[in-house]
């Protein structure tokens, strides 16, 4: 049930099974959970989405594109809303940010969070209520929060003693008392299921617990009175299927909690336990539902501050991936197939690592499926490659494709709404591809396409 950011050896099919196994039925079949809600295949054997056909889709706007099914993304944002009922969710916005995914988060009542003025930027651009925003970040400049200031930013989420001497000066100089939550590593980092609790907690993020910069960060913007402190923070790892880590990261950030009452006589009245929540990229992936995730978290923090007999804090979570991710795939063309040597089979679509840099930045696993008909060929053994000058460019290590797979056929690959815009490049002067959200039979381009000349303005030399 696990999903690998890392380790998962070329070859290595897990669950997939030898290809003998596979048959036309399956490698046509959609599994529900790796997919939008809202797509399906046709009797003619297309995919749709929103009720439109990826080969209208493609005609319409070319490929490579990422395609947002409207209707699966505001699900996702219910879900989290309504299972973290009394929590405030914050849509984490550096998983992909644009205006009109910035509205639909508003208008679904989640809050929102931006690591950078540029993501500010995009929010603000969108009408965000800035009261609603986070911002996060371990290098946050003087002019990000300033800006920060300016707009009435939330919660800021500190990060360093440079930042709350910078942040206290800023705020003492423009008469403004920010609200702010303290970040703090809590000594464990949790990636898939794994979660290894570090002595020395040896990364770039927050304040140590263990070595009392956590305690120390507090005192002082509490002596200062400047900033309004309302809480800690803690974000432990990303695509996290087990909530064991959780429960650790609760349970010594409630402890802190704890020792910050008993020394200053203060309860904080916010905890926010960050993001992180795994989703399918494969069948070998079975993420837990949100209704899940907030019983488990409720009870843990529950449990926690009744044995510390502090009152429960407003809880806040994070999703980025997990509210976005699944909402979106990536729609290709076919451009050319080569087998080799009999091991297995390229085939290279019209983007790649410039559109999808996960696979060779994490070895990420990811699905893809011919989307533009059925066939009733053998299942083969693919790896779908991109265009770059790359050996590494690759968006899926591999998948069960069917063998007549052939030039100008459309392949779409799920999982693509976190992380894969969000860190396109123009790698090889290949533009970006555009972002084409589709809801109840019609489609709208949120992101367009990046032109040559877009490239070329640039380009001033
Ligand atoms: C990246 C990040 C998130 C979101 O992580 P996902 O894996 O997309 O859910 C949330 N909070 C913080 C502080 C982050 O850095």
């Amino acid at each position: 049930m696990r999903a690998h950011e890392a380790g998962a050896l070329h070859g290595d099919l897990g669950n997939r099974g030898p290809a003998w196994l596979r048959t036309p039925q399956d490698v046509n079949a959609l599994v529900p959970q790796l997919w939008p809600r809202t797509v399906t295949r046709t009797g003619a054997g297309s995919l749709q989405v929103g009720g439109v056909s990826v080969a209208d889709l493609a005609a319409e706007y070319g490929t490579p594109a990422y395609f947002l099914d409207e209707e699966d993304l505001r699900g996702r944002c219910r879900d989290f809303a309504a299972a973290f009922a009394g929590a405030d969710v914050y849509y984490a916005g550096k998983s992909f940010l644009c205006k009109a995914v910035v509205r639909v988060v508003e208008e679904e009542g989640l809050f929102l969070d931006v690591c950078s003025g540029g993501e500010l930027a995009v929010a603000l651009a969108a009408g965000f209520p800035p009261e609603r925003i986070g911002f996060h970040g371990n290098n946050k400049s003087r002019s990000e929060l300033r800006r920060a200031l300016e707009a009435g930013v939330g919660r800021i989420v500190v990060d360093s003693f440079d930042e709350i001497a910078r942040l206290t000066e800023l705020a003492r100089a423009a008469g403004k008392r920010p609200g702010v939550l303290v970040r703090v590593t809590v000594g464990v980092e949790a990636h898939t299921h794994e979660f290894i609790a570090t002595a020395h907690e040896d990364q770039k993020f927050g304040f140590s617990l263990a070595g009392g910069a956590a305690f120390e960060a507090c005192a002082q913007i509490l002596d200062e009175g400047v900033l309004d402190l309302h809480g800690l923070h803690s974000h432990i790892g990303s695509q996290i299927f087990d909530t064991s880590g959780f429960e650790v990261a609760a349970r010594r950030i409630v402890q802190l909690q704890a020792q910050i009452r008993d020394a200053r006589g203060v309860e904080l009245p916010e905890l926010d336990l960050g993001g992180g929540f795994g989703i399918a990229y494969t069948t070998q992936d079975d993420p837990s539902t949100p209704a899940d995730l907030a019983k488990r978290i409720n009870k843990i923090v529950e449990s926690e501050c009744e044995l510390a007999s502090l009152r429960v804090p407003r809880l806040s979570i994070e999703p980025g991936r997990a509210v976005i991710g699944p909402a979106v795939f990536t729609l290709y063309e076919v451009g050319t197939v080569k087998d080799v040597d009999g091991i297995r089979t390229y085939v290279s679509v019209d983007g790649g690592m410039s559109d999808n840099i996960r696979t060779a930045l994490y070895d990420a696993s990811y699905s893809a499926t011919l989307a533009n008909r059925r066939s009733d060929a053998e299942p083969i053994l693919a790896r779908v490659v991109g265009k770059h000058c790359e050996s590494g460019d690759i968006v899926v290590k591999d998948e069960f494709l069917p063998a007549d797979v052939h030039p100008g056929d459309l392949v779409a690959v799920p999982g693509t709404g976190a992380y894969c815009r969000s860190m396109a490049s123009n790698y090889n002067h290949v533009p970006r591809p555009p972002v084409v959200a589709v809801r109840d039979g019609a489609a709208r381009v949120i992101v367009r396409r990046e032109t040559e000349d877009d490239l070329l303005a640039l380009d001033v030399g």
